[in-house]
């Protein structure tokens, strides 16, 4: 996952998009019903390229979720099938590619209930009329408004696998879990070898910097791609010794 702030490069944008969510009126079913008619013509429409642009821009031009594939689509955070009043929020975007958005997230959302404190998966039965879903916090983390890393830690030795900071039981375990196991499935195979890769190419740029300095060579890590490996190498460098006498020799490198 790529953690992205992403800002409204025009200033221009919100009232915009406040606009066309005033457009989406009626008891709930119509709201979820226009929410998907009016995204389906506006969501790529040129109104809407300055906002897809900045996402994209913030995001270095790769999924926020993934954060290895190209990012080509709008996706809602709270799905719009299920949240049609904030189809059109600007804090309700990731940048993300179609197969994040299309094959993993889909619909798929959960939120710890404001009621009772449980999980509460939202979903619809296609065949009944829409109903609200519960209020709560979302059970997924959001790489535009969170840093996942606060929730995940990503194996350094091997696997290669993002895996739960917090133990069993708490909330951020199971948010961790349901990110990354149950709808975005981080861990997949290709997903784990790029990420090695990347470690490879940051270890390859510490090594050389401290061999012959260079005061580009952080320019290594000017494509957020997998950007995550590279703050989890910095966050464990105390813990591994390759990384501990790398970052050793080139202090600098921790404010890289
Ligand atoms: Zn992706």
């Amino acid at each position: 996952m790529i953690s992205v702030r992403v800002p409204d490069p025009s200033g221009e944008l919100h009232p915009k998009l406040a606009d066309y969510q005033a457009e989406i009126t009626g008891d709930y079913p119509q709201r979820v019903e226009l929410a998907g008619n009016k995204w389906k013509t506006r969501g790529s429409s040129p109104q809407l390229r300055p906002v897809r642009d900045a996402y994209s821009e913030a995001s270095g031009g790769y999924c926020m979720y993934c954060a290895n594939s190209e990012g080509n689509v709008l996706d809602h955070f709270w799905p719009k099938a299920h949240y049609p009043d904030m189809v059109f929020s600007w804090t309700n975007f990731v940048h993300a590619c179609g197969t994040c958005n299309t094959t993993y997230k889909r619909t798929r959302f959960a939120v710890f209930s404001t009621i009772s404190g449980n999980r509460v998966d939202i979903v619809r039965d296609p065949k009944q009329v829409p109903v609200e879903p519960e209020s709560g916090d979302p059970l997924l983390i959001d790489p535009g408004r969170e840093n996942p890393l606060q929730y995940l830690r990503l194996d350094l030795l091997g696997t290669w696998e993002f895996r739960p900071r917090f133990p069993i039981g708490t909330r951020e375990y199971e948010r961790a879990k349901y990110t990354v196991e149950e709808v975005l499935h981080l861990n997949r195979g290709h997903l784990r070898k790029a990420r090695q890769a990347s470690y490879d190419a940051f270890r390859r740029a510490l090594a050389e910097q401290a061999q012959t300095p260079s005061p580009d060579r952080d320019q290594v890590l000017r494509e957020p791609r997998h950007l995550a490996v590279w703050h989890e190498m910095k966050r464990e460098r105390n813990k591994l010794p390759e990384l501990k006498r790398l970052f050793d020799a080139i202090p600098q490198a921790c404010y890289w």
